[in-house]
């Protein structure tokens, strides 16, 4: 399979698998996708649904993601799938898994059974493993600088922990993340780990890993790179647990199921849709967005309108407040028919240019839910609160905010689908207390692997809003 970015000519340069593993953008500002996307059968998705019952979680990994990647050896890759996804971090062999919710037609996708209690591991378990391997066979070492307001620097600082070659440097929003997030990466004891507690919000934060990167000296002497969501390798990683759930709700191939999923970075849900377009049997994707709703607005006036830093509203599900969805122009490019000058048009010249486009008038867009599948909607807080304490009354279920949205928006559109929803859990419920006990009034429980994460040593620095500041300590760190 070769890779393309979304702004290349059909004859442009394309690029093996390992080659775009360690990158983000391609050198044009687009994002890479492969050429097509492989289809798959009938015949093949029984072999699959059998691969999952017997040999489990990782070796299905291995089957789908082979179609991609043929540039690593077949063993080696299952080797990599074997070790990313154990039982050891993921709790059992089958990794994930899908319960009812009472005898409705809402059941709830567990993706947060790894190491951080986020679906972000389930990534993140794929791109340490990959990462290792990629930078052993080039001989070449990374250093990974992130910015993070909770959910992926814990996620990215548990998959890279004790890895030989890469270094993570994770600045973190001082004071802002909550209790159980900053113990969880500030507990690690690993000397690859570098936690920063850095004197600012969130996006001063990504303010100032875009000034390090923009040092192009500082950043080719300490082979600065990131692990952020437009990676292709993550979502990638993520089809796999599409196609599990898939094969795990359904008896046979006749049968067709929906996904509700929260949304921010349109990473998960991206790699939903590139999984129906796989062929897998997928009716419905629901969108589901907080009270930063960029993407329910796209889906459903066909707007695509960037906010400004100060619109975006600090909400009970963090990991969800975006002011644009970094991911969207891969389905965009898909929508409008792969057509590079147009992709280039929409996200470069008028984004640059007016911070907005519109696809309404596009027959594209008037087509885009009966062809592409997607419905979409979003919660406010009182939403969330409230399905959560329903939930937790009616049900004994305890979910967490940003898989309370997702329930909340498929319940309020169950009435279109003819299809059972599997709602993603995105993040346990350990991880958010606040919002837990203020809709239920007692504490999340702590799943056993947790149990001593607070009482850690802390490992951060405090670092000034400064970047050169920044520089110095990775300077001071590395040498
Ligand atoms: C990252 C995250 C999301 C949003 O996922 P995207 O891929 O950005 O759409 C939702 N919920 C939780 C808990 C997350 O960590």
């Amino acid at each position: 399979m070769k890779y393309l970015s979304t702004r290349a000519p059909s004859n442009g340069p394309t690029h093996s698998f390992c080659d775009i593993l360690l990158e983000g953008l391609a050198a044009d500002g687009g994002l890479y996708l492969p050429v097509s996307y492989p289809r798959v059968n009938g015949d093949l998705l029984d072999e699959w649904r059998r691969v999952l019952a017997g040999e489990g979680y990782a070796a299905l990994a291995h089957r789908v993601i082979s179609l991609y990647v043929d540039d690593i050896d077949s063993d080696d890759l299952l080797g990599i799938c074997r070790r990313a996804y154990d039982a050891e971090n993921f709790g059992s062999t089958q990794v994930v898994g899908v319960s009812r919710i009472g005898d409705g037609q809402l059941w709830i996708g567990h993706i947060s059974n790894g190491p951080t209690a986020a679906f972000k591991d389930m990534a993140m378990a794929l791109l340490g493993e990959l990462f290792e391997y990629e930078l052993t066979r080039r001989d070449r070492r990374l250093t990974i600088l992130g910015a993070t307001s909770g959910d992926t620097g814990s996620s990215a600082e548990y998959a890279m922990r004790g890895r030989e070659r890469v270094q993570v440097f994770m600045l973190t929003p001082a004071g802002r993340m909550t209790p159980f997030q900053q113990a969880q990466m500030f507990g690690l004891k690993d000397p690859n780990i570098h936690n920063i507690a850095f004197d600012g919000v969130f996006d001063e934060c990504q303010d100032a890993v875009k000034k390090v990167n923009a040092d192009v000296a500082f950043k080719a002497r300490y082979s600065i790179g990131a692990v952020n969501s437009i990676n292709w390798a993550r979502l990638l990683a993520q089809v796999v647990y599409y196609v599990a759930l898939y094969l795990q709700m359904t008896g046979s191939n006749e049968e067709k199921i929906s996904f509700a999923v929260p949304s921010g970075n349109f990473g998960d849900i991206c790699a939903g849709h590139i999984a129906r377009e796989m062929g897998l049997p997928i009716d419905r994707l629901v969108l589901a967005t907080n009270e930063n709703d960029v993407l329910h607005e796209f889906f459903s006036t066909g707007r695509y309108r960037v906010r400004a830093s100060q619109e975006v509203a600090a909400t009970s599900s963090p990991s969800m407040d975006i002011s644009k969805a970094s991911n969207l122009e891969r389905f965009v490019h898909d929508l409008m028919g792969r057509k590079p000058e147009i992709t280039t048009d929409l996200f470069d010249t008028q984004l640059s240019a007016h911070g907005r486009f519109s696809l309404r008038r596009t027959e594209a867009f008037q087509n885009l839910a009966e062809r592409y599948g997607f419905i979409s909607w979003n919660s406010t807080h009182a939403d969330r609160v409230q399905t959560i304490r329903g939930l937790w009354c009616d049900c004994g279920i305890l979910v967490d905010p940003h898989t309370a949205d997702g329930i909340h928006v498929a319940h309020h559109l169950a009435g279109q689908i003819h299809s059972p929803i599997v709602v993603l859990e995105t993040a346990l419920p350990v991880k958010f207390a606040d919002t837990i006990i203020e809709a239920v009034g007692v504490m999340p429980p702590v799943p056993e692997r947790f149990k001593d994460v607070m009482d850690q040593p802390r490992r951060v620095v405090d670092l000034p809003n400064d970047p050169e500041a920044v520089k110095a300590h990775i300077i001071e760190q590395l040498g």
